[in-house]
């Protein structure tokens, strides 16, 4: 699960990291409340305003509608609501978003940490993130903050410190130290990154999160170490130990679809195609794909419907896959193994039914227990729906209602 650049600050603060502040705001009138309050707290005059969506990239991406950046700098009280309205309730498109963008609910607003005159700020790159080859924790560290990490690693891969953690002994205060040797760090700054590190760690396991990135940490003139950025990665299967953190979810912020499909308990991912496909199983269920692009077609989306599928799951299923407008036909792909294919075969005409005005071709492919009497019952429902035992017929049939 992902969340917002003000949660995970609000994560690293109760760590101990040292944050730019600030407050999220929904509406350009809060902006401005915020901000005041910020001048009271920090004395900051000059404030940053940073759209929040789940996707990076947001300095340099752009408000379709007011051509307004995602991140904008305001130098005095005034300019924060007229410049968080620019970005408040607009599509940001950024490198991440791909072009469709991401609508723009809240924005944070944050104390200018980049001195007016300050001859030096220096922007690092620091992540804490899951190594799962080497089985290990590792801190990723690089002089070349504020930049796509990724074309850092791919240009000048040398410039990337990598620190590896036994997550059984945890970081120790030489590999910290490590770390900020390796950023040409030193006196007040090096040991203020020390800690910073020390600190991040501590959030990245205690949430256990798959990745803590701060991109940029900024150091100031006056030798203090910043997160002005940050990115966080929830483990899922690791969410039910913080009610806290499932908290923070924001349903806006994904698909729709995905996120009904999970409350009916499907694993359903929505893909760019045209032929939508419900499977039993993971492997099968990629193995499907593969079929439908083998004659002619693109998946639609992925989707499991797990190992008992029965009627209730069918329905929920097409429901979803007839909600994309995208698809032209549904593959049914069910292995009769645990569940009997007759059973499938029932829930299909039955949800059918129960929907009715189908418009797409659908097509049935049952095998294992049961299959010639799971296909009779497709047969002969009389809708329109046509069954398939082997893999290659279902392929031919696909390729037929696309044709
Ligand atoms: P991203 O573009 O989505 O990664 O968003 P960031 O939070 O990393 O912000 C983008 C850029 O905005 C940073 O790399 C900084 O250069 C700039 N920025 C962020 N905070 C401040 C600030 O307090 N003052 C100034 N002048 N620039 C800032
Ligand atoms: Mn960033």
């Amino acid at each position: 699960m992902n969340i917002h650049e003000y949660q995970a600050k609000e994560i690293l603060k109760k760590h101990g990291v040292k944050v730019q502040e600030g407050y999220v705001a929904e509406t350009a009138e809060e902006a401005r409340q915020v901000a005041q309050k910020l001048n009271t707290e920090t004395g900051t005059s000059w404030y940053v305003i940073k759209a929040q969506i789940h996707a990076g990239g947001r300095g340099k991406g752009k408000i379709q509608q007011t051509n307004s950046n995602g991140v904008v700098l305001a130098k005095s009280l005034d300019e924060v609501p007229e410049k968080a309205k620019n970005i408040l309730g607009g599509t940001l498109v950024t490198h991440q978003t791909g072009p469709e963008g991401k609508k723009v609910n809240k924005v944070l607003i944050a104390q200018d940490v980049y001195y007016p005159g300050d001859s030096e700020p220096k922007e690092y790159y620091l992540s804490v993130l899951l190594d799962r080859a080497k089985g290990c924790n590792v801190i990723m560290a690089s002089t070349e903050g504020g930049m796509d990490i990724e074309e850092v690693a791919e240009k000048t891969p040398e410039k990337i410190h990598k620190e590896w953690i036994d997550p059984a002994i945890g970081l120790q205060p030489f590999q910290a130290r490590k770390v900020a040797f390796a950023l040409r760090l030193e006196g007040k700054a090096f040991k203020e990154m020390v800690k910073f590190i020390g600190s991040l760690y501590e959030a990245y396991v205690s949430t256990d999160s798959s990745m803590f990135e701060i991109n940029p940490v900024l150091k100031t003139s006056d030798d203090q170490i910043l997160a002005v950025d940050a990115k966080v990665n929830l483990d899922d299967n690791a969410l039910f130990r913080h009610k806290d953190l499932a908290d923070l979810r924001d349903l806006s912020e994904e698909d729709p679809l995905e996120v009904e499909a999970g409350e009916s308990g499907l694993n359903y991912v929505k893909l760019d195609g045209n032929v939508g496909c419900m499977v039993n199983g993971a492997g099968l269920a990629m193995a499907t794909m593969d079929i439908i692009k083998l004659s002619g077609g693109e998946p639609a989306n992925f989707l499991d419907v797990g190992g008992s599928a029965n009627a209730q799951t069918v329905e929920a299923g097409f429901r979803i896959i007839l909600k994309d407008p995208n698809v032209k036909a549904i593959l049914i792909n069910i292995f009769g193994g645990i569940v009997r294919c007759d059973r499938v075969a029932n829930g299909v005409v039955e949800a059918y039914k129960k929907i009715g005005d189908i418009k797409v071709p659908i097509i049935v492919r049952l095998q294992g227990t049961n299959a010639e009497e799971g296909a009779k019952i497709i047969e002969e429902s009389g809708l329109k729906v046509k069954s398939a035992i082997l893999l290659k017929d279902a392929a031919e049939r696909v390729e037929e209602a696309l044709a």
